[in-house]
């Protein structure tokens, strides 16, 4: 289970991640919107050529963050390789903005070109800012060379008036650097949450799935999983096989050694019977009380008997003193295996094992039975 420290730090790379392809759409919707005021302008030929001409970087950023995207996943994808794609994202939209500027510079007088290029850079640190509000330094890294970029054109053109674009920048750096740490807050309780969430589920999951006592799947687990075996066992048409286990004379061991002992033999069980149901799809879980079941789905009766088999040796190497046994000095079981017939639903199958189970009580312990 991950900490919430890792978890928050994917999770800050991904929103870096899906941030930057965001910024780089919206660049997109920028550069038609640019496009089409040129289009309407004054001499829309000339300046479509040129535009176009210095929209190149811009168009080869976009070809590139295409071609890394097609080949790798967000996960793949390093902050180096990201940081990279910001970069020259940024980079061309300078370029683009210091061309725009010139040309516009030339053809029109007054502070048109001036007023033009500072919405775009408004529009443009509003977008970064979005962004990248994930990691503060990246996004400073995005928004800030628009913002200075954007004072130092303003104090060339009009030198007279620095004060206006020196208070804009600091209420724009204020406003980015408190929202920013506003959004993070609620981003990082998000993600910190969000993990406190796993682990309870996950702790409930186990809580309703596993046996306490002795750690190994309860009742209810089994009957799901049995359910759906028997939907699989039916479908594949493969063989599937139940053992029921009960320990012989548990009362008689809890009398005489008393119930903790009896506990501490369960679990003991519980461990041995986990070892010898050992392949992925085996299931051992505690049925109730002293009684446990294995589960053997891809098992016809050869194997299942091989199991039990091997659980009765397994018990006897385990050495669980059993003081008041009738049948030995050691702890041992009584087993019904049952393999499931078509047209067997689950109920009908662990009466079947429960049949066998009595059969081998009866006729005197520590052995199993099978169908
Ligand atoms: P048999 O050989 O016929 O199976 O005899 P038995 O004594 O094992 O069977 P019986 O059903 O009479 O007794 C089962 C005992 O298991 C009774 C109950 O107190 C005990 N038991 C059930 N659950 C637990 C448990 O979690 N811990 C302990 N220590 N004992 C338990
Ligand atoms: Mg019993
Ligand atoms: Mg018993």
């Amino acid at each position: 289970m991950p900490s919430s420290k890792t978890e928050l730090e994917k999770e800050i790379h991904i929103y870096l991640f899906k941030g930057a392809i965001w910024a780089g759409l919206v660049s997109v919707l920028i550069l038609a919107a640019i496009l089409f005021n040129i289009m309407i302008g004054e001499s829309p030929v000339l300046a479509l050529n040129i535009a176009i001409l210095y929209m190149s970087p811009l168009l080869c950023t976009f070809v590139f963050a295409a071609v890394i995207m097609k080949m790798y996943s967000a996960d793949e994808i390093s902050n180096r390789v990201l940081l990279v794609y910001l970069v020259l994202l940024e980079a061309s939209w300078l370029f683009l903005i210091l061309m725009i500027f010139d040309s516009y510079n030339e053809l029109f007088l007054g502070d048109a070109a001036l007023s033009g290029v500072e919405s775009l850079m408004d529009i443009l640190v509003l977008t970064f800012a979005i962004a990248l509000f994930p990691d503060r330094r990246v996004m400073l890294m995005g928004v800030l060379p628009f913002m200075l970029l954007s004072i130092v054109l303003r104090v060339n053109e009009i030198p007279d008036n620095y004060l206006f674009p020196l208070t804009k920048f600091v209420c724009f750096l204020a406003i980015i650097i408190t929202g920013q740490k506003v959004l993070f807050t609620w981003f990082e309780r998000a993600i910190v949450r969000d993990v406190e969430k796993q682990h309870l589920l996950k702790y409930f999951r186990q809580v309703a799935l596993i046996d306490g006592l002795t750690n190994i799947s309860n009742r209810r687990h089994f009957d799901e999983v049995l359910s759906q075996e028997i939907r699989a066992a039916e479908r594949n048409k493969h063989p599937l096989s139940v053992i029921l286990i009960d320990v012989d004379y548990f009362k008689k061991l809890n009398d005489s050694l008393g119930h903790q002992v009896g506990d501490e033999c369960l679990i003991e069980l519980a461990k041995v019977l986990m070892s010898i149901a050992n392949r992925p799809r085996d299931l051992a879980a505690r049925y109730g009380g002293e009684e446990f079941v294995i589960l053997l789905p891809d098992t016809d009766l050869n194997g299942s008997q091989l199991i039990a088999g091997k659980l009765k040796l397994a018990l006897s190497e385990a050495r669980l003193i059993h003081p008041d046994s009738a049948v030995s000095d050691l702890v041992t079981v009584s087993q019904g295996v049952c393999l499931w017939q078509q047209g067997m639903r689950p109920e009908d199958l662990m009466g079947c094992a429960d049949k066998l189970l009595y059969q081998a009580k009866s006729t005197g312990r520590d052995r199993f039975i099978t169908s």
